[in-house]
């Protein structure tokens, strides 16, 4: 098989695009990495501490790996959520990414695993160590925005990234250029000032990030970011919304293709916050079963949802 031939596998198997990065070149973003750490722009993300020498090299997720395979998947789409209901980030309204996306990547392992049975793989889809927005860029598949989310110049930021690691020597391409210029609207419209600079970057500090608080960290929200949360009860788009690359084109509500794929749609009406708020344990399992909400588990949806409640009151 050729790139070409890969790269189209990729594409019925429903990614959007295809890029091949290679292995051979250190990651350059490492070190920025490791002082976004020092500086405790994690947060409570502990596990990011643990493991973060790993990110130093993909070798060290697959022994030999030469080459990552990298995907996108579109989950651009308006989001228009009625006041009293739960709005949640865009990619997060159906079914959990990583399940849907390492079946994806399998069919295409077992494609390339039919062509060149001696060659490994290993899929990683944002849970493994990885600096996975260097390699996409590095794959052409798009450039840091000072949000840094990465941007494809045509179809926006509203996308995923899956990676399939392999020993395989493939032809890499060529890495993605662009920039924001002199836009500053991302930083501009963050509710809670998460977008610093330093290290001659842009960076997102998660202890400001309402992402990060309505998503990773247990236990109480502090009033700063509770009330800058307005009606955001998992995760938060602002950042992307306001980005030029998302906005509308004619006749298209955004820049990229809104997306067709299923599994990455509303899974059907959100609930009203007062139902959510009346879950008991088996129905918040029976409503979030497979879903990226129960990331926020029970008592942290919970805590969400009454706080969009009182910030709606106001
Ligand atoms: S996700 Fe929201 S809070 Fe976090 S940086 Fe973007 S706009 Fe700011
Ligand atoms: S909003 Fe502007 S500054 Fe922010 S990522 Fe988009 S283009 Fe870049």
């Amino acid at each position: 098989m050729t790139t070409e031939e890969i790269r189209a596998a990729g594409l019925a198997l429903g990614f959007q695009s295809v890029g091949f990065a290679s292995l051979s070149e250190p990651m350059h973003g490492f070190a920025f990495y490791r002082d976004w750490l020092a500086a405790g722009h994690h947060a409570g993300m502990d596990y990011l501490v643990k493991h973060a020498e790993l990110r130093s090299s993909a070798t060290q997720l697959l022994s030999g790996a030469r080459t990552a395979i990298v995907c996108t998947q579109n989950y651009a789409q308006p989001l228009s959520v009625p006041a009293g209901r739960l709005k949640v980030a865009r990619y997060s309204q159906n079914r959990d990414y990583h399940t849907v996306l390492r079946k994806r990547l399998r069919r295409l392992e077992a494609l390339l695993a039919g062509q060149w049975p001696e060659a490994n793989f290993r899929p990683c889809i944002d849970s493994a160590p990885l600096l996975e927005r260097e390699l996409a860029q590095r794959a052409g598949l798009g450039w840091f925005g000072k949000n840094t989310c990465l941007i494809d110049s045509k179809r926006g930021s509203y996308f995923l990234i899956a990676l399939l690691l392999t020993t395989l020597e493939l032809a890499p391409s060529e890495p993605a250029e662009g920039g924001c210029g002199t836009c500053t609207a991302c930083i501009d419209a963050c509710p809670t000032g998460a977008i610093v600079h330093g290290n001659d970057r842009w960076q997102v500090d998660s202890r400001q990030c309402i992402s990060y608080w309505t998503i990773e960290h247990r236990g109480d929200i502090p009033l700063t970011i509770a009330e800058k949360m307005g009606d955001w009860a998992f995760g938060c788009d602002i950042c992307q919304e306001v980005c030029p690359f998302n906005q509308p084109r004619p006749h298209q509500p955004l820049r990229a293709e809104t997306t067709q794929d299923p599994d990455f749609l509303p899974a059907g009406p959100a609930p009203t916050l007062d139902e959510v708020a009346a879950w008991d344990e088996q129905s918040w399992d029976a409503a979030t079963q497979g879903r990226p909400l129960r990331r926020a588990r029970r008592d942290g949806l919970m805590r969400n949802v009454a706080i969009v409640q009182e910030n709606l009151k106001k």
